[in-house]
C-alpha cells in the first residue's frame, strides 16, 4: 500500500521536514514547539487519513461518507510539549474559543448599548474581526498535521526545527 513502508525503521525518525511515527511507539519526552524537556502530561491527539483518490467520489457525497467511514485509517498519538508552550497553547484555545463564541452575540448586542449612527458599521466589522482572529489563533493551536497513515507508520508535519533535531535523520 505504501512506498515508503519496507524502508521506515520501527523507531520515530524525519525525513526532512516529516516526521514518522511508528504504529504503537511514543514520542520521545521532548517539547514538539521547543526541544525542551517535556512535562508529564501530554496532549492526546486523535489523527485519521484515506487517500487522497478518493477525494474524487466527493462528487457523490453520500457515496464518499461511507467509503471514508471503511477506508480511513486512524492513529492516537499523545504529543509531548514543556510547561511554557503548553499554558501558551491552552490560553490561546479559551481566546479562540471566546471569540468564536462571541463573534455573532457581540455585534448583536451592540445597537443595544450605543445609540448613534456608526454603530452597525462598527459591529459588524468588530464580528468579522472577531472571526477572523479566532480562527487564525485556533490554527495557531494545531500541534501536528497528517500526512500519510500507512500499515506501519504515521507521516506528519508541523513539528519543530529543534524537535525534529532530537531525532534520527533517514535518508
Ligand atoms: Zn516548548
Amino acid at each position: 500500500m505504501s512506498s515508503y513502508a519496507p524502508l521506515s525503521p520501527p523507531y520515530v525518525h524525519r525525513r526532512g521536514i516529516f516526521l514518522y511515527v511508528p504504529q504503537g511507539v511514543a514520542l520521545p519526552n521532548i517539547c514538539l514547539r521547543c526541544g525542551g524537556p517535556a512535562v508529564e502530561q501530554r496532549v492526546k491527539k486523535a489523527y485519521s487519513w484515506h487517500d487522497p483518490s478518493l477525494y474524487v467520489l466527493l462528487i457523490m457525497p453520500l457515496i464518499y461518507v461511507i467509503v471514508v467511514m471503511f477506508a480511513r485509517r486512524r492513529v492516537k498519538l499523545e504529543i509531548p510539549l514543556c510547561a511554557p508552550h503548553k499554558s501558551q497553547r491552552s490560553s490561546r484555545i479559551g481566546l479562540a474559543t471566546g471569540l468564536l463564541l462571541g463573534c455573532v452575540p457581540v455585534p448583536v448586542v451592540m445597537p443595544y448599548l450605543f445609540q448613534a449612527d456608526w454603530v452597525v458599521a462598527v459591529a459588524v466589522l468588530l464580528g468579522c474581526g472577531m472571526f477572523v482572529a479566532g480562527g487564525f489563533i485556533a490554527q495557531s493551536t494545531t500541534l501536528l498535521e497528517i500526512r500519510e497513515i500507512s500499515e506501519t507508520h504515521a507521516k506528519f508535519t508541523g513539528a519543530s526545527q529543534s524537535f525534529l533535531a532530537t531525532v534520527p535523520q533517514i535518508p
